[in-house]
């Protein structure tokens, strides 16, 4: 698992963190490292923990076992207030009554920053979000996007050392979604400072991150890159959280990590595939292939499938094969299906590869 980063004083560290709810272990015991500068993601789905996670680092939630160092300071004893840490939330909680100016400038006039320094830093967090011509403005003279970006602007002023994000975006319709989402990431470039961005969305985590912390059920799964966690994933949950993937239990023989074997598929018979992990004794696992990584072809080498759907997704086909009782699913480009596979209909026998090195078998 790829927790190190580059820098020599990570801003983040945890270090056997866990949080206990009653009985429900809400976050298992975990390590983490989140560099300076970096624009870390922790993705999952609702309730696997994520929240509880960005919460101990704010110091909202103590943890039941664990430290947190923020620049290299424990600081698992300090109140959130004086955690070297800004947050930012969907819901706005903007001042109604001051202006966006006001609003950006306010946490410099509590901590009694000279006047002009503080006039001059709030105007250059606000042209950051592109916002300067709207400075005299009241927050309820502005678009849920214009809105999200003073709050931004707010939470970066100070210059803290992170800034959490918990699912900023889910107010805002598809489009602007995406265009903040891009805007986030320049932001954050701009003002070097490192976002831990918490979200559902794994469309929103790999476009934004440079790594991304996939967690189920209260266990962080795998720490990569947004590439690194597409294209190895190390778990049968990473592969089938992150886009789309086809999940076929097979029966592994031992080998090392790398290496590549010949997995036994009930029905089908033996299929070959790289080991994602060491494996000590012949077990039971998962051979992941994505729909893009996977040919059919009309005759030649392969697995005989037969069409059982076609789906028409724009740029692509999604279809359905069956072979032999197993549905694998398969995209294929509309260039592709006009050229090399002209009347492709459902119902018919087609032959599907795949070369070894794209099916990845893991255990867990
Ligand atoms: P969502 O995306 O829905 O916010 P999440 O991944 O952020 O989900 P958490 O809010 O961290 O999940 O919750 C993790 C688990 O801990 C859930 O099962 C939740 O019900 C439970 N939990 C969270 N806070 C508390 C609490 N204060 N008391 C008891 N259980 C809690």
């Amino acid at each position: 698992m790829t927790t190190q980063t580059t820098t020599s004083t990570p801003a983040v560290e945890i270090s056997g963190i866990s949080k206990q709810f009653g009985d429900h272990l809400a976050v298992q015991p975990l390590d983490l490292e989140i560099g300076d500068n970096e624009f870390f993601s922790i993705l999952g789905p609702s309730g696997c923990g994520k929240t509880t996670l960005m919460r101990m680092i704010t110091g909202f939630e103590t943890p039941s076992s664990g430290r947190v160092r923020l620049g290299g300071v424990d600081v698992t004893d300090v109140p959130t207030r004086n955690r070297d840490l800004n947050m930012l939330f969907q819901s706005y909680a903007l001042f109604p009554h001051l202006t966006v100016f006001e609003n950006v400038a306010f946490e410099l006039r509590v901590r009694k920053v000279a006047k002009a320094e503080a006039n001059a830093r709030a105007q250059a967090a606000l042209e950051l979000v592109k916002l300067a011509h709207l400075g005299e403005r009241k927050p309820d003279q502005l678009s849920g996007g214009q809105r999200q970006r003073v709050a931004l602007a707010r939470a970066v002023v100070s210059g803290p050392k992170v800034v959490l994000l918990d699912e900023p975006l889910g107010a805002l319709d598809q489009q602007l979604r995406k265009e903040m989402q891009f805007e986030l990431k320049r932001m954050q470039r701009e003002v070097g400072i490192t976002f831990i961005y918490v979200t559902h969305d794994q469309e929103e985590a790999l476009t934004m991150s440079d790594r991304i912390a996939v967690m189920s059920e209260g266990v962080v799964q795998q720490v990569a890159s947004p590439e690194e966690i597409y294209d190895q994933p190390q778990t049968r949950f990473v592969a089938g959280f992150i886009g789309s993937c086809n999940l076929i239990d097979v029966t592994v023989p031992g080998g090392a990590a790398g290496t590549q074997v010949a997995a036994t598929v009930a029905g089908i018979g033996t299929l070959n595939g790289v080991l994602a992990e060491d494996v000590t004794r012949e077990q039971q696992g998962t051979m992941l292939i994505r729909p893009e990584r996977i040919e059919m072809r009309r005759g030649g080498e392969g697995l005989v499938g037969r069409v059982e759907s076609l789906t028409f997704l724009g740029e692509e086909w999604q279809v359905h094969v069956n072979v032999s009782g197993t549905t694998l699913k398969v995209s294929l480009s509309s260039l592709v299906r006009e050229i090399e596979l002209p009347g492709l209909a459902v119902g018919e026998e087609l032959t599907v590869s795949w070369r070894p090195e794209d099916a990845r078998i893991v255990i867990r």
